[in-house]
């Protein structure tokens, strides 16, 4: 019987779960049947949900799916040209090679969710909204995020190439205890920051929008003078003890607000603009409600492969 997984679980974590059920032999196993492809294993495809989706799941769940809830995609969905959102515009959304500043360096997990992952899915999955190199908390539980194996003298961090789960036995000691990267008293701006940068994945963010992006960053800088020193001491006050670690994005925030060309803030953009548009609603508060709509409320399930690009 193929597993269940919620939404959120990253594609290599449904891989893991499907070898682990005896669904697919394993993640390694090389594939077949693909044409004018040399066969790798199911993990090697996990940037390619089309791959997947018809020759790992059988169709179910169908590549879009995989993309709309299982990976990073949709945060660029926030920073898409133009108004008209497709199926073929996710589609064309990288799902595992997102912009280099986006996943954390190591696997991370909440204690908290994988204990109701395993009561609800019979086991803990790797989540992708845990997986955000600036989100180190669970903006569900409110709980710093664990990156490391607790087995005595042990300490290996977490990693995809173990191809286990989260609560499982360490590979290298079999502990099954974890540790976070230790977190000071966590702030309410960096709290605001790390609850919007997990809405992206599965809401629209109307600030990103290009269309809109002048007025963010010109705003901002209107706000605090246009100068960057102000503005750094405000993002400072505002994360308080999460400043030290995120200072290396406030600093990009603030290149953006003093240098506000929006095509340019393009190119590095989902976790610097994030920044500021969550520091935007804390002096001024949210965007309407009905900007803000889910993505999967106006995604087709099944593009239309003549879908143009928006
Ligand atoms: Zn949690
Ligand atoms: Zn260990």
């Amino acid at each position: 019987m193929f597993p269940t997984f919620p939404h959120g679980a990253t594609i290599p974590s449904i891989l893991i779960a499907y070898a682990q059920a005896g669904c697919v032999p394993s993640v390694r196993q090389k594939l077949s049947g693909l044409h004018g492809k040399t066969p790798r294993g199911a993990m090697d495809y996990r940037g390619d949900p089309d791959v997947l989706e018809k020759y790992v799941f059988g169709g179910v769940p169908a590549a879009q799916d995989l993309r709309l809830h299982h990976t990073f995609a949709p945060i660029h969905l926030s920073c898409a040209v133009g108004a008209s959102i497709t199926g073929a515009s996710l589609r064309s959304l990288p799902a595992t090679r997102p912009e280099p500043y986006l996943p954390a360096f190591t696997l991370r997990m909440c204690t908290q969710c994988v204990e109701e992952d395993t009561a609800k899915f019979g086991c803990g999955h790797w989540r992708r909204e845990h997986q955000l190199r600036f989100v180190r908390i669970c903006t569900t539980h409110m709980k710093a995020l664990h990156d490391r194996c607790a087995g005595p003298g042990c300490g290996a961090e977490f990693s995809i190439k173990n191809n286990i789960l989260p609560g499982q036995a360490c590979t290298s000691c079999g502990s099954t205890k974890s540790a976070s990267t230790p977190i000071k008293p966590i702030s309410e701006g960096y709290r605001a920051y790390c609850k919007l940068f997990t809405d992206a994945l599965v809401r629209r963010i109307p600030e990103l929008d290009l269309n809109n992006r002048h007025d963010l960053l010109r705003g901002s800088m209107l706000t605090h003078g246009g100068r960057a020193n102000p503005l750094n001491k405000q993002f400072m006050s505002w994360l308080g003890h999460q400043f030290s670690y995120s200072h290396s994005l406030c600093h990009f925030a603030e290149h953006y607000v003093c240098n506000p060309d929006p095509v340019s803030a393009s190119r590095f953009s989902a976790p610097a603009l994030l920044l500021i548009a969550a520091f935007k609603r804390a002096v001024c508060g949210p965007p309407p409600e009905s900007e803000m709509y889910r993505w999967s409320d106006v995604i087709s399930p099944h593009p239309d492969p003549s879908d143009i690009l928006c």
